[in-house]
């Protein structure tokens, strides 16, 4: 096995003997991604000399590829969008500098759908990124560049964001492991907002030993993001001791499954998993989410509503590209975002803008709010009856570049995985199995309630057991 190939457990295991140093480790990413990544695009930028020093003054760390929305001292952080070309930052966010006292370093940046709004890549503003499984697919998004490092073995693991579902359903378009926790598990600081209320970092790994891992090294109460409650972190790869599927009561929404624009693979490779928990041990239980069917809605008010917002702030002044055409202040303002800024970003902050504004705001973002509260609800009344939700993760595999160019059929992507965003609890990708003929990866997703990362690691870990 060449040693990019490892995951976080493997590397720390290999360090730890001394089969080779931190140095060598980096050095053969930085290798791999010379040699591989001319083909896949996962990676924006690489400091490569940065990343040898740091793995040279951290002897025992491994190196982890960051989605280049959040900020590393002295790096780009451009979250793939043309407004933010050249922009370095000035300092570490929490998760970082939490990584950096845990045994892991910063190592390249990848790419996203640029301010991650998106679900397949398509929308970054500096690059295309390929899926590593089929270079004519999409790696999905918005992680899509971290789904397909860790999925091409570009990187041992990757940092990720999900708002509406952008770590799980890159992850399992790429085979890999994605965990978004609970909001408010780990810390914001210092990552580019898009919609506060939903934002959440997490790993993307190559197992779920590997994603508790790292999720320990991230997860914690921050003086400097009030979301984060100070209760411990569990050790959550402890945690994984013994995992177990016996006793789980497992709950199927009803409403996931009658779906029209579900995949029959997706459909056939999700119903094996579930049979094969079932095997393990677990319950099946069927639940209700009755308001799934507004989360769409309701997320596509209060995402763009909240990033037109955070958004504000790229005005040509204070950060990045600044239009050399304006005659005054505020063609600055209107000629710098109009240059920087995709269409995708636009749409978001002319709907966000729309549905914010005075004699609009309690007809569209006011409901949204109250709607966003049954949904939240749903899950609390299903966690009363199961310890766990399992359902698909994506309603298609990996489609193709292109393949969907009307921006609504872009949004139902996230059909699967925008509630559990919308009600803050936690949620996970696993692999599942590969579709019939054209072999491509699904994962199968599982949620559990605010807080309980231990709860869904260990059923995480004991499917991924019982599938290997
Ligand atoms: N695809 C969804 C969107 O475009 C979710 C993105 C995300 O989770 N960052 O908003």
């Amino acid at each position: 096995m060449e040693l990019y190939e490892l995951g976080i457990k493997a590397a720390q295991e290999g360090l730890a003997k001394g089969d080779f140093t931190s140095e060598e480790l980096t050095q053969a990413v930085i290798d791999r991604y010379h040699a591989a990544d001319g083909k896949i695009g996962a990676y924006l930028t690489f400091d490569e000399e940065g990343a040898l020093r740091l793995a040279r003054e951290n002897p025992k760390s491994v190196p982890i590829a960051i989605k280049d929305l959040i900020n590393v001292n002295g790096q780009p952080c451009t979250c793939a969008s043309k407004i933010l070309k050249g922009y370095v930052s000035p300092y570490d966010a929490t998760v970082i500098r939490n990584m950096k006292a845990n045994g892991f370093i910063p190592a390249g940046r990848v790419n996203m759908d640029e301010f991650a709004m998106g679900s397949s890549t398509e929308n970054s503003g500096l690059g295309v990124t390929r899926n590593p499984h089929d270079l004519s697919r999409v790696p999905g998004g918005s992680s899509g560049g971290s789904a397909a490092a860790v999925g091409g073995n570009l990187c041992i693991a990757a940092l990720g964001t999900d708002t509406g579902g952008s770590i799980r359903q890159p992850a399992s378009f790429c085979g890999c492991v994605g965990v978004k926790p609970s909001y408010g598990r780990v810390s914001r600081y210092g990552v580019t907002a898009f919609a506060s209320s939903l934002d959440q970092v997490g790993p993307m790994t190559k197992s779920v030993e590997d994603a508790a891992i790292l999720l320990k090294a991230l997860a914690g109460h921050d003086a400097m993001d009030g979301t984060t409650p100070d209760v411990p972190v569990p050790d959550y790869a402890a945690a994984l001791e013994g995992a177990t599927l016996k006793g789980v009561r497992l709950g199927l929404p009803k409403e996931y499954f009658d779906v029209s624009g579900l995949d029959p693979e997706v459909r056939r490779i999700t119903e094996a998993a579930i049979r094969a928990c079932e095997a393990a041990g677990a319950e099946l239980v069927e639940v209700s989410l009755p308001h799934t069917e507004y989360a769409m809605a309701v997320y596509y008010i209060i995402a763009p509503a909240e990033a037109s917002a955070n958004l504000a702030r790229f005005d040509g002044v204070r950060y990045g590209h600044r239009s050399d055409k304006a005659t005054d202040v505020y063609s600055l303002y209107t000629k710098s975002r109009a240059e920087g800024f995709g269409p995708e970003v636009k749409r978001r902050i002319i709907m966000g803008t729309y549905v914010l504004s005075s004699g609009y705001y309690d007809a569209y973002y006011g409901r949204a709010q109250k709607v966003r509260t049954l949904v939240t609800r749903d899950f609390v009344e299903a966690f009363e009856k199961v310890d766990a939700i399992v359902s698909p993760c994506a309603p298609t595999p990996a489609f193709k570049f292109g393949e969907n160019q009307d921006p609504l059929t872009m949004y139902l992507n996230d059909l699967y995985t925008i509630p559990s965003a919308l009600a803050g609890v936690c949620a996970a990708s696993v692999p599942a199995g590969l579709t019939e003929g054209t072999r491509l990866p699904v994962g199968v997703q599982f949620i559990c309630g605010g807080f309980e990362e231990e709860r869904l690691l260990r059923i995480c870990k004991a499917y991924e057991d019982s599938n290997n």
